[in-house]
């Protein structure tokens, strides 16, 4: 797929910047601007077979549906004004809503941003993968 011209993001950002799906792409960039935090993307598009460990192999990335998102440096306000953003668009979003936050191990607290064509609802998840 051809990456977009973006507001916020450009496609040496993305490990494959190929695989993403383009109206997700255009709805990110929407919820960046909204925001107005800088969102520094840790994953996006997997390549089939290229699983992380604790990740799954149904998971959004796998679709070029679904990125992580560097939560480590932003502050409890720039946390509230992501979700504000995610939520402020989700029913423009191609799909629902997987809005995922993660507390690795290693430190690396990361915000999973993701959009479900085949899901029925908007989901908020936590998890310490
Ligand atoms: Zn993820």
């Amino acid at each position: 797929m051809m990456f977009p011209v973006l507001k916020h993001f450009s496609s040496g950002e993305f490990n494959h910047p190929e695989l993403m799906l383009v109206p997700f792409l255009y709805w990110l960039d929407l919820v960046r601007d909204r925001a107005k935090v800088a969102m520094v993307i840790t994953d996006d598009a997997r390549l089939a077979g290229d699983v992380p460990s604790g990740g799954s192999i149904t998971s959004l990335h796998y679709r070029g549906r679904a990125v992580d998102v560097r939560s480590r440096n932003w502050s409890a306000a720039d946390k509230w004004r992501v979700a504000e953003a995610v939520m402020f668009y989700s029913n423009q979003a191609p799909g629902k809503i997987e809005l995922e936050l993660v507390y690795d191990a290693d430190g690396d607290k990361h915000w999973h941003i993701g959009v479900d064509d085949t899901a029925k609802t908007h989901q908020l998840l936590e998890s310490d993968d």
